[in-house]
């Protein structure tokens, strides 16, 4: 976790030497490129299974690739000049006859403009984010409507597995693109999940997130998020989700991770502003105090636990007033992590019109504010961790200094010294802490 603005990853635009025209029906071949979210990530992996199915062997450049498809993100501005940039390539692979066929799924093939792309880039097919199963078809699996839809499993074998349990977003939060490109809220069966689920760590699976733009607010059949999180934690070894909304987030589900030992103590609860009228100006739906108090009940429940947030400066409007009380609500809060985003408009959403632009020294300046608190907390709250002994989760292996990164329990990441493989437990005294990260010893068991 870090203290951070966050961005979406650059995909590299990667070249090879593959002679025009190699690809055999015999042999194809597919790259997939993933722009965003955790969300786009889950369905690449659910694209990658149908590729896979239909015979595709996956390369990692797009000069290997009879067909490449551009998983997109459009949260962001530039995000779509991002992708731009990889169609233009793409076009002159296709007119030296390396590349074949593009395809182009996610949230700019669920966009407006994505007809304009579709024809400037000649790109053979698009897909929105509900409709990403019409892939199977192209890639010449029949009736693939009915085996792949939302519920189908997206990761499996991999010590580690996300599992959607929910797409769209009721809400209509002033900055977010998400409503519009995601759709309403679509809750998937708690029976599907776990059976999902079950699969997953009957296939060696150690780790399972649940994921959704706003888990929390998981709703089926009477059913609600804190009864599926409950039968997720009996039946996985390991357990966590995001992201959550703080309207949704129950008392009891926060309790529930306090208790229950398979859930990690970590919770991401976005708050995006300390000022109740900047929250009313977003459409967030609660106010400050009530954020407060669903924190007090996290750090009761889990007191060790790790606390981390989303929090936008400089949205329209957005006044020194507004800014202070987000400030006295980080202090309020003790948050371990955030992801700071400095507002930038995005088309499409109410935000982007709205008068009162906030200047981009103020909002650096604001930004910065909030950074060095948020560091300030976590750095104290970290410390406190030194000295004690930790069961920690690998999650990635050891890089070339010998340390891994795993996750303690609380939700800390933690660097390491072993060669322990992922999905596996060490035990290590944490040794130091920085505002980010602790760092462990030599494991002892
Ligand atoms: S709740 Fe999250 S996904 Fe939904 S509109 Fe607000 S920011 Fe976007």
């Amino acid at each position: 976790m870090s203290s951070t603005t966050r961005s979406t990853p650059r995909a590299p635009i990667q070249l090879s030497s593959k002679p025009a025209g190699r690809a055999s029906p015999e042999s194809r071949t597919a790259c997939i490129r993933t722009f965003g979210c955790q969300m786009n990530v889950h369905d690449s992996d659910r694209i990658r299974r149908m590729i896979q199915d239909a015979g595709y062997a996956e390369v990692q450049h797009y000069e290997d690739a009879d067909l490449v498809i551009l998983n997109t993100c459009y949260v962001r501005e530039n995000a779509v000049d991002r992708v731009k940039g990889h169609l233009g390539e793409l076009n002159r692979l296709r007119r030296e006859g390396r590349v074949k066929k593009v395809a182009l799924t996610g949230c700019i093939g669920a966009a407006e403009e994505s007809a304009t792309l579709k024809q400037t880039y000649n790109i053979d097919l698009v897909l929105g984010t509900h409709n990403t199963y019409e892939l199977a078809e192209f890639v010449g699996l029949p009736t693939m409507r009915e085996t792949y839809t939302p519920e189908l499993p997206g990761t499996e074998g991999g010590h580690n597995a996300f599992v959607t349990i929910m797409t769209g977003c009721n809400y209509q939060c002033s900055y977010c693109i998400v409503p519009t490109v995601r759709g309403r809220m679509l809750c998937r069966p708690m029976g599907s999940v776990i059976g999902e689920v079950e699969r997953l760590v009957a296939g060696g699976t150690g780790y399972v997130t649940l994921l959704g733009q706003t888990v929390d607010a998981w709703r089926h059949e009477g059913k609600r998020f804190c009864d599926l999180l409950e039968a997720v934690s009996e039946s996985a070894p390991r357990v966590w989700f995001t992201t959550s909304h703080p309207s949704n987030m129950e008392d009891r589900t926060l309790r529930a991770i306090g208790e229950r030992d398979t859930i990690v103590k970590r919770l991401h609860l976005p708050v995006q502003s300390g000022s109740d009228r900047m929250l009313k100006v977003m459409h967030r739906g609660y106010k400050a105090e009530r954020y407060r108090r669903k924190i007090e009940v996290f750090r009761e429940a889990a007191p060790d636990g790790t606390l981390s947030t989303d929090i936008i400066v400089g949205h329209p409007g957005e006044t020194e007033e507004d800014h202070e009380q987000t400030l006295e609500l980080v202090e309020d809060c003790a948050f371990d992590a955030a992801y700071i985003f400095k507002f930038s408009p995005r088309r499409g959403t109410e935000a982007a019109a709205l008068p009162g632009a906030v200047p981009d020294a103020v909002v650096q300046r604001r930004f910065l504010e909030v950074l060095r608190q948020i560091e300030q907390n976590a750095f104290a709250r970290n410390q406190r961790k030194v000295g004690g002994v930790e069961e920690i989760y690998i999650r990635h292996g050891s890089t070339e200094d010998g340390k891994a990164i795993g996750e303690t329990w609380s939700g800390h990441a933690v660097h390491v010294k072993t060669d322990v493989a992922p999905g596996n437990y060490v035990k290590a005294r944490i040794e130091g802490a920085g505002p980010h990260v602790l760092y462990a010893g030599e494991p002892s068991g």
